[in-house]
């Protein structure tokens, strides 16, 4: 079975995912972990991400494994802990607008999909990297929502630079040229904005059990 999940920043996407793959035994694969992980990658090496042809040249350097039990391994190395910051956020949709960064992630995802079954979340997964999923979910929320939700997790005061960087993120996210987010015309559709988890994972989950 493979589940594709898109939607913006702080829908609740990997949450969700993290349930639908304990209860369906499957796969997690979290996209955006693989972007954050190159941006955390140039941002602990002083690096350029900003101009793709001096990016191009480090990419090589770049080996993205994921662990079984949902670990992040950059060059052997476990940075899971260090990927869920502002900063890494920022960097990551600014480095996620770049073919070469692309290219390389998504060849991963891709090998990734075609040998597991899993749950798949990002912006860009149904649209391309698993065209073909069993389940094509797509989740929105109004963005003061998100921003809330942002700053709960990540235990955050201030509610205006939250709101700021979720804008940010949303307007690179969906005006991209390549690959940018994108509802499919045959996803579902939630919108989590008036919802809590248990509703959306209840939502989902009887999706899941009754084939649609
Ligand atoms: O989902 P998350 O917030 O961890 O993703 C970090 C960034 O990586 C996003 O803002 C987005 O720009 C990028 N991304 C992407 N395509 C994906 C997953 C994430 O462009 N499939």
């Amino acid at each position: 079975m493979k589940i594709a999940i898109d939607g913006p920043s702080g829908v609740g996407k990997s949450t969700l995912a993290k349930a639908i793959a304990n209860e369906f035994g499957l796969m997690y694969v979290d996209t955006g972990a693989m972007y954050r992980m190159v941006a955390f990658y140039f941002a602990k090496n002083n690096l350029d991400y900003r101009n793709e042809e001096n990016l191009k040249k480090f990419l090589h350097d770049i080996n993205i494994e994921l662990s079984s039990d949902a670990k992040f391994f950059l060059n052997g190395e476990d940075v899971t802990d260090f990927l869920r910051t502002q900063q890494i956020a920022q960097i990551s949709s600014t480095l996620a607008q770049f073919k070469s960064v692309r290219d390389k992630l998504t060849a991963l995802q891709k090998k990734i999909a075609m040998t597991k079954n899993v749950v798949m979340d990002g912006r860009d997964i149904a649209s391309n990297i698993m065209p073909n999923a069993d389940f094509k979910f797509y989740l929105d929320a109004k963005a003061f929502v998100r921003a809330q939700r942002r700053m709960d997790e990540l235990g955050k005061k201030n509610f205006q630079e939250c709101y700021e960087k979720i804008l940010q993120r949303d307007e690179r996210d969906l005006n991209r040229k390549i690959s940018p987010l994108v509802r499919v015309s045959d996803a579902i559709f939630i919108d989590t904005t008036d919802m809590d988890f248990e509703q959306v994972r209840q939502k989902v989950f009887d999706i899941i059990r009754t084939g649609g």
